[in-house]
């Protein structure tokens, strides 16, 4: 039997979402207008602080660590099981990125590691939610407070995340988020900064807008005329546009809805693969609501690949998330050698993710769980 291909991750798009964006195709802002603000409103009430929309997941992480103040110089801490971007943005800024370990089962960085780890070179610790599962906040954010570092939290995966009763978005000094089509929502690219701290929020919404300065206040080049913008700080442009922003807005509406049948997946997998002994499910940490971006399944006897090889022939797109980071030649050509981070290392070698995104119907989560299932016990 034929099957259709069947996605580790894929958006939701209905007709309201369309309409959204033809309604703004037809208006006068295409970009820096009030789909703009509203959007960012709307993302505020679910990441708890105030948030600046920007183009991508990657140009969050850029902005995020320029407001943070990262250069020549400085370093980054953060974890190797995470997409190269949050490694890639710092070095693009001139620091030196330093890989410490993660946690064995939930793969986000462990605090024991990142401690070992920041020098008093570190200008930001940046813990990154693996699968959707919140890391330890308030542990790394003490850290980095401690070492006069900032707390940085890729939150890529878990927008709609709640560690201890609270979003995040309001946990770390700087949050950045990515609305790529497979995360949990989209925006088609996509990203956004959150910060509970006015002046860096301030930092990235300027950075995003080449560094110009507009309020005459704040200007230091005395009275040019009415037109007058200046820049103090270069930066780029990374504004999301009105036509993204518009979807953005009706994709939020769906978020609770998206959230609830990520959860029931993940449940039905989990009380599936309990009793196959080859197989280790998520866990989920006291204190933990995830919003479930992956499905993050290790296979324990060796065989991920032969899995792997297994479903992609039924065309269960399965993936890999990730190869850590330092493994990539550009890192390797830096010095950076393999055994650094051996949790981070056996955790690649097991995992792989299984589809999981809202639009999947109880058939399409039944296959998946049978084909992974006669994988382990064939007959
Ligand atoms: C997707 C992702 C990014 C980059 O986001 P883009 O929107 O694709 O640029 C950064 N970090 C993590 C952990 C991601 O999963």
């Amino acid at each position: 039997m034929v099957h259709d291909p069947l996605p580790y991750g894929h958006q939701s798009v209905d007709d309201d979402d369309i309409l959204a964006v033809v309604d703004v195709l037809r208006s006068d802002w295409l970009t820096t207008g009030p789909a703009v603000e509203r959007f960012e409103r709307s993302l505020s009430g679910w990441t708890g602080a105030p948030t600046v929309a920007v183009t991508s997941g990657t140009a969050a992480l850029h902005t995020a660590y320029a407001a943070a103040g990262v250069g020549k110089g400085s370093e980054v801490v953060t974890s190797p099981m995470t997409f190269v971007a949050t490694a890639a943005t710092a070095s693009m800024l001139g620091a030196d990125v330093v890989f410490a370990d993660v946690e064995p089962d939930t793969a986000n960085l462990d605090v024991g590691a990142a401690e070992a780890a920041a020098t008093s070179r570190a200008a930001a610790i940046t813990g990154v939610d693996y699968a959707g599962h919140p890391v330890e906040a308030d542990a790394l954010r003490k850290l980095a407070h401690a070492r006069d570092a900032l707390f940085v939290q890729d939150a890529a995966h878990s927008v709609g995340s709640r560690w201890k009763g609270r979003p995040v978005g309001s946990l770390a000094d700087l949050t950045t988020f990515s609305f790529y089509p497979t995360k949990n929502f989209t925006t088609a690219e996509g990203g956004a900064v959150a910060s509970t701290n006015p002046a860096l929020l301030d930092r990235a919404r300027q950075f995003r807008n080449h560094g110009l300065v507009r309020d005459p206040s704040a200007q230091r080049m005395g009275d040019e005329g009415g037109w007058h913008q200046e820049v103090h700080e270069v930066g780029l442009n990374y504004r999301l546009p009105d036509v993204l922003c518009a979807l953005g807005v009706t994709q939020l509406r769906k978020l609770d809805r998206f959230k609830q049948r990520r959860d029931q997946i993940v449940a039905a997998y989990n009380s599936a693969f309990a009793s196959l002994h080859e197989v280790a499910t998520p866990p989920c940490r006291e204190g933990a609501d995830p919003m479930w971006h992956l499905y993050p399944l290790r296979v324990l006897d060796g065989r991920r690949r032969q899995l792997y090889d297994a479903l992609r022939a039924t065309r269960i797109l399965v993936q890999v998330h990730y190869l850590p980071v330092y493994w990539h030649p550009a890192y390797a050509d830096l010095g950076y050698r393999r055994g650094m981070c051996p949790n981070a290392e056996e955790f690649y070698a097991q995992q792989l993710s299984l589809p999981l995104f809202p639009a999947m119907g109880d058939g399409d989560v039944d296959r998946v769980i049978d084909a992974v299932s006669r994988f382990f016990q064939p007959g």
